[in-house]
Protein backbone atom coordinates (compact mmCIF):
# COMPACT_ATOMS: atom_id res chain seq x y z
CA UNK A 1 0.00 0.00 0.00
CA UNK A 2 2.62 2.66 0.96
CA UNK A 3 4.32 1.37 -2.11
CA UNK A 4 1.46 1.89 -4.41
CA UNK A 5 1.07 5.98 -2.69
CA UNK A 6 4.76 6.70 -3.70
CA UNK A 7 4.11 5.12 -7.02
CA UNK A 8 1.53 7.92 -7.82
CA UNK A 9 -1.18 8.30 -10.53
CA UNK A 10 0.75 6.32 -13.65
CA UNK A 11 0.75 3.38 -11.50
CA UNK A 12 -2.38 3.31 -10.13
CA UNK A 13 -3.90 3.65 -13.45
CA UNK A 14 -1.93 0.39 -14.40
CA UNK A 15 -3.26 -1.69 -10.88
CA UNK A 16 -5.30 -4.86 -10.72
CA UNK A 17 -8.89 -3.96 -10.30
CA UNK A 18 -9.60 -4.22 -6.26
CA UNK A 19 -10.30 -6.92 -4.66
CA UNK A 20 -14.14 -7.84 -4.27
CA UNK A 21 -14.76 -7.59 -0.49
CA UNK A 22 -15.92 -10.86 1.42
CA UNK A 23 -18.61 -8.86 2.68
CA UNK A 24 -20.05 -7.01 -0.49
CA UNK A 25 -23.08 -8.42 -0.06
CA UNK A 26 -23.90 -8.31 3.58
CA UNK A 27 -25.77 -5.94 5.48
CA UNK A 28 -25.04 -4.48 8.61
CA UNK A 29 -26.85 -7.49 10.94
CA UNK A 30 -25.86 -10.19 8.93
CA UNK A 31 -21.86 -8.48 8.89
CA UNK A 32 -22.59 -8.37 12.90
CA UNK A 33 -23.81 -11.92 12.85
CA UNK A 34 -20.55 -13.24 10.79
CA UNK A 35 -18.25 -10.93 13.00
CA UNK A 36 -20.03 -12.89 16.42
CA UNK A 37 -18.98 -16.60 15.34
CA UNK A 38 -15.40 -14.93 13.22
CA UNK A 39 -12.64 -17.30 14.18
CA UNK A 40 -10.36 -15.86 11.37
CA UNK A 41 -7.49 -14.91 13.46
CA UNK A 42 -5.84 -15.89 17.01
CA UNK A 43 -7.78 -12.85 19.29
CA UNK A 44 -10.94 -14.95 19.14
CA UNK A 45 -9.11 -17.36 21.52
CA UNK A 46 -9.01 -14.84 24.22
CA UNK A 47 -11.80 -12.45 24.17
CA UNK A 48 -15.12 -12.69 26.09
CA UNK A 49 -17.21 -10.72 23.16
CA UNK A 50 -16.75 -9.61 19.58
CA UNK A 51 -17.28 -5.61 19.92
CA UNK A 52 -18.94 -5.33 16.68
CA UNK A 53 -20.32 -1.23 16.69
CA UNK A 54 -22.72 0.51 18.09
CA UNK A 55 -24.83 4.11 17.12
CA UNK A 56 -27.14 5.11 14.47
CA UNK A 57 -25.88 3.09 11.50
CA UNK A 58 -27.07 6.10 8.88
CA UNK A 59 -25.03 8.68 10.63
CA UNK A 60 -23.20 10.98 9.39
CA UNK A 61 -20.38 11.34 11.88
CA UNK A 62 -18.48 7.89 12.79
CA UNK A 63 -15.95 7.49 15.75
CA UNK A 64 -13.01 4.88 14.66
CA UNK A 65 -10.89 4.05 17.32
CA UNK A 66 -8.13 1.22 17.59
CA UNK A 67 -9.63 -1.91 19.55
CA UNK A 68 -11.88 -2.85 22.56
CA UNK A 69 -10.10 -2.88 26.02
CA UNK A 70 -11.26 -4.93 29.00
CA UNK A 71 -14.50 -3.07 29.88
CA UNK A 72 -14.90 -3.24 26.22
CA UNK A 73 -14.65 -6.90 26.23
CA UNK A 74 -16.96 -7.42 28.97
CA UNK A 75 -19.73 -5.47 27.66
CA UNK A 76 -19.65 -6.39 23.85
CA UNK A 77 -19.89 -2.37 23.20
CA UNK A 78 -17.08 0.09 22.11
CA UNK A 79 -15.75 3.09 24.38
CA UNK A 80 -17.72 2.02 27.57
CA UNK A 81 -14.43 2.56 29.75
CA UNK A 82 -13.12 5.33 31.54
CA UNK A 83 -11.73 6.39 28.10
CA UNK A 84 -15.29 5.90 26.43
CA UNK A 85 -16.79 7.87 29.46
CA UNK A 86 -14.53 10.90 28.11
CA UNK A 87 -15.80 10.45 24.46
CA UNK A 88 -19.31 9.86 25.62
CA UNK A 89 -18.69 13.34 26.82
CA UNK A 90 -17.48 15.22 24.41
CA UNK A 91 -20.02 14.05 21.86
CA UNK A 92 -22.75 14.74 24.18
CA UNK A 93 -21.32 18.07 26.33
CA UNK A 94 -18.83 18.94 23.34
CA UNK A 95 -20.97 18.19 20.67
CA UNK A 96 -24.29 18.55 21.78
CA UNK A 97 -25.39 15.54 20.01
CA UNK A 98 -26.55 12.30 21.40
CA UNK A 99 -24.16 9.19 21.81
CA UNK A 100 -26.84 7.11 19.45
CA UNK A 101 -26.74 9.85 17.08
CA UNK A 102 -23.44 9.15 15.46
CA UNK A 103 -21.65 5.26 14.99
CA UNK A 104 -18.46 4.27 17.08
CA UNK A 105 -16.36 1.51 16.31
CA UNK A 106 -12.99 -0.16 16.62
CA UNK A 107 -10.59 -0.91 13.54
CA UNK A 108 -10.25 -4.62 15.40
CA UNK A 109 -13.38 -6.65 17.04
CA UNK A 110 -11.58 -8.65 19.69
CA UNK A 111 -9.72 -6.88 22.36
CA UNK A 112 -5.67 -7.76 21.85
CA UNK A 113 -4.87 -9.32 25.30
CA UNK A 114 -3.35 -7.23 27.91
CA UNK A 115 -4.53 -4.10 25.67
CA UNK A 116 -1.10 -4.75 23.02
CA UNK A 117 -0.92 -2.92 20.31
CA UNK A 118 -2.11 -4.87 17.44
CA UNK A 119 -0.34 -7.18 14.99
CA UNK A 120 -0.35 -6.10 11.22
CA UNK A 121 -1.87 -9.80 10.13
CA UNK A 122 -4.73 -9.04 13.08
CA UNK A 123 -5.58 -5.74 11.37
CA UNK A 124 -5.21 -6.89 7.74
CA UNK A 125 -7.62 -10.10 8.74
CA UNK A 126 -10.34 -7.74 10.90
CA UNK A 127 -10.41 -4.70 8.95
CA UNK A 128 -12.43 -6.02 5.86
CA UNK A 129 -15.47 -6.11 8.63
CA UNK A 130 -14.83 -2.12 9.67
CA UNK A 131 -14.85 -1.04 5.85
CA UNK A 132 -18.26 -3.11 5.17
CA UNK A 133 -19.45 -1.18 8.25
CA UNK A 134 -18.47 2.57 6.53
CA UNK A 135 -19.97 1.21 3.50
CA UNK A 136 -22.93 0.78 4.86
CA UNK A 137 -23.29 3.57 7.11
CA UNK A 138 -21.75 6.18 5.10
CA UNK A 139 -20.30 8.94 7.30
CA UNK A 140 -19.38 12.20 5.75
CA UNK A 141 -17.01 12.36 8.47
CA UNK A 142 -14.63 9.71 10.10
CA UNK A 143 -12.73 11.23 13.25
CA UNK A 144 -10.49 8.80 13.88
CA UNK A 145 -9.26 8.30 17.47
CA UNK A 146 -5.29 7.90 17.58
CA UNK A 147 -2.27 7.37 15.79
CA UNK A 148 -3.34 3.35 15.03
CA UNK A 149 -6.64 4.39 13.49
CA UNK A 150 -5.63 7.23 11.95
CA UNK A 151 -2.78 5.80 10.42
CA UNK A 152 -5.00 2.92 8.85
CA UNK A 153 -8.27 5.14 7.45
CA UNK A 154 -5.09 7.21 5.97
CA UNK A 155 -2.46 4.78 4.35
CA UNK A 156 -0.21 6.11 6.23
CA UNK A 157 2.77 5.76 8.92
CA UNK A 158 2.82 9.65 9.87
CA UNK A 159 2.24 9.98 13.57
CA UNK A 160 -1.17 11.40 15.20
CA UNK A 161 0.85 14.58 15.94
CA UNK A 162 0.98 15.51 12.77
CA UNK A 163 -1.97 14.29 11.52
CA UNK A 164 -4.06 15.97 13.51
CA UNK A 165 -6.52 19.15 13.04
CA UNK A 166 -6.70 19.09 9.43
CA UNK A 167 -9.28 16.96 7.39
CA UNK A 168 -7.93 14.19 5.18
CA UNK A 169 -9.01 12.03 2.15
CA UNK A 170 -9.97 8.76 3.34
CA UNK A 171 -7.97 5.83 2.01
CA UNK A 172 -8.65 2.69 4.12
CA UNK A 173 -7.72 -0.11 1.74
CA UNK A 174 -10.40 -1.50 -0.63
CA UNK A 175 -13.36 0.70 0.53
CA UNK A 176 -15.83 1.42 -2.36
CA UNK A 177 -17.93 4.18 -2.71
CA UNK A 178 -20.92 4.73 -4.35
CA UNK A 179 -20.55 6.85 -7.85
CA UNK A 180 -22.95 9.51 -6.85
CA UNK A 181 -21.58 9.77 -3.41
CA UNK A 182 -18.09 11.49 -2.18
CA UNK A 183 -15.95 9.21 0.11
CA UNK A 184 -15.90 10.30 4.05
CA UNK A 185 -13.20 12.80 5.35
CA UNK A 186 -11.14 11.67 8.15
CA UNK A 187 -10.03 13.93 11.27
CA UNK A 188 -8.11 12.27 13.16
CA UNK A 189 -7.46 13.35 16.87
CA UNK A 190 -6.11 12.11 19.72
CA UNK A 191 -7.48 9.09 21.26
CA UNK A 192 -9.75 10.04 24.76
CA UNK A 193 -7.11 7.46 26.92
CA UNK A 194 -4.05 9.65 25.50
CA UNK A 195 -6.25 12.68 26.59
CA UNK A 196 -6.67 10.94 30.54
CA UNK A 197 -3.00 10.63 30.63
CA UNK A 198 -2.31 13.81 28.87
CA UNK A 199 -5.48 16.55 29.80
CA UNK A 200 -3.71 19.32 28.26
CA UNK A 201 -4.21 17.62 25.22
CA UNK A 202 -7.85 18.05 25.41
CA UNK A 203 -7.80 21.56 23.85
CA UNK A 204 -6.04 20.08 20.48
CA UNK A 205 -9.46 17.70 20.63
CA UNK A 206 -11.57 20.36 21.09
CA UNK A 207 -10.54 22.52 17.97
CA UNK A 208 -10.61 19.02 15.70
CA UNK A 209 -14.19 18.65 16.92
CA UNK A 210 -15.02 22.47 16.39
CA UNK A 211 -13.80 21.54 12.79
CA UNK A 212 -15.91 18.72 12.38
CA UNK A 213 -19.20 20.52 13.91
CA UNK A 214 -18.55 23.04 10.96
CA UNK A 215 -17.89 20.80 8.25
CA UNK A 216 -21.28 18.98 9.18
CA UNK A 217 -23.21 22.14 9.52
CA UNK A 218 -22.19 23.31 6.34
CA UNK A 219 -23.26 19.98 4.79
CA UNK A 220 -20.43 19.95 2.23
CA UNK A 221 -19.75 16.09 2.89
S1 LIG B 1 -10.28 -9.55 15.78
FE1 LIG B 1 -11.55 -9.57 13.94
S2 LIG B 1 -10.63 -11.15 12.61
FE2 LIG B 1 -9.88 -11.49 14.71
S3 LIG B 1 -11.29 -12.97 15.58
FE3 LIG B 1 -12.02 -10.93 16.16
S4 LIG B 1 -13.53 -10.39 14.57
FE4 LIG B 1 -12.30 -12.11 13.78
Amino acid sequence: MEEQLQLGFMETELQEPQKQSPYADFDLPALATDAAACTKCPLHETRNSVVFGVGNTGADLMFIGEAPGADEDRQGEPFVGRAGQLLTQIIESGMRLKRGDVYIANVLKCRPPGNRNPESDEVETCSPYLVRQIELIQPKVIVALGSFAAQMMLGTKVGITKLRGEFHECKVDGLQVPPHKKPPVVMPTYHPAYLLRNPNAKRDVWEDIKKVLAFLAEGTG
